[in-house]
């Protein structure tokens, strides 16, 4: 499980987190929703420790990301092993983020080469199997600008199976799409959701968010307002900030 144990985390004197609890189980989907500005990337970044929150800290399956236990207080690890870790949690982001110089295959090939997990042979042949996967397995030559911004992001997805994590965040990994390009990305998504991975998803497609959601998670102003079934949060929203917000994404 993945378990954000009250995570407070302050820019300056703005407050972005402000007591965020939050547990994903294995093999659950939670899907994120919430205003501009409400923390949901910082979330995401804490997660996997790209931002370290003042206070709270992050676990998964009971192991502290980032820090660990030194009598009662908890110590910042070596950046090492920080990275190690953050190999076992998947990201996605809205930009696709690929190596441009690299092709399609080694864009999904190198992080098991460099963490050394594999050898380059094995992993072209993982990175193969996972185009097949996300459906571009006659992409494997090509470069990233010679690919559609959907097809960029299905090698994104892919090249974050690799590693074969624990958990994979996806923030806003449709957004910079083009509409007609959003659902081709979002049927990858949903493979990876009824196979049975943990997925934590930062998305405004509400229709998607019911379809695969197990939680719904409403934040605003670093609050999880509320939490709970799709059917609930999305149809019976408890709070008038999650109905306002819904008012306006829907
Ligand atoms: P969006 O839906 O627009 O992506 P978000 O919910 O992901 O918004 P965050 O990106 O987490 O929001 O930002 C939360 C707040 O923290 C915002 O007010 C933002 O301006 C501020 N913020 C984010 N990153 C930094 C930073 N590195 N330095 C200072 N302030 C930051
Ligand atoms: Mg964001």
């Amino acid at each position: 499980a993945v378990e954000v144990h009250d995570v407070h985390k302050w820019y300056g004197t703005h407050r972005v987190l402000d007591g965020v609890n939050l547990t994903v189980r294995p093999g659950e989907v939670t899907v994120i929703l919430g205003p501009s500005g409400s923390g949901k990337s910082t979330l995401l970044r804490v997660v996997n420790h790209l931002e370290k929150p003042e206070i709270g800290h992050v676990s998964i399956n009971g192991e502290p990301i980032g820090v660990r236990r030194h009598g009662g207080r908890l110590r910042e690890l070596s950046e090492r092993t920080i990275l190690t870790q953050r190999s076992r949690i998947g990201f996605v982001f809205q930009n696709f983020n690929l190596f441009p110089h690299l092709t399609v295959l080694d864009n999904v090939a190198a992080a098991p080469v460099a963490t050394r997990k594999l050898t380059r042979a094995a992993a072209q042949e993982l990175a193969r199997e996972l185009l097949g996967r996300v459906g571009l397995a006659d992409k494997a030559g090509a470069y990233p600008r010679q690919l559609s911004g959907g097809q960029q992001q299905r090698v994104a997805i892919a090249r974050a199976l690799a590693l074969r994590p624990g958990v994979i965040l996806f923030d806003e990994p449709t957004s910079a799409l083009d509409p007609e390009l959003v659902g081709e990305v979002l049927a990858v998504i949903k493979d990876l959701a009824t196979s049975g991975t943990t997925l934590v998803i930062v998305t405004h497609e509400i229709g998607f968010a019911r379809e695969v959601a197990d939680r719904v998670v409403f934040i605003d102003e670093g609050k999880i307002v509320e939490q709970g079934p799709p059917s609930e949060v999305l149809d019976t929203p408890q709070h008038e900030r999650t109905r306002d917000f819904l008012s306006k994404v829907l």
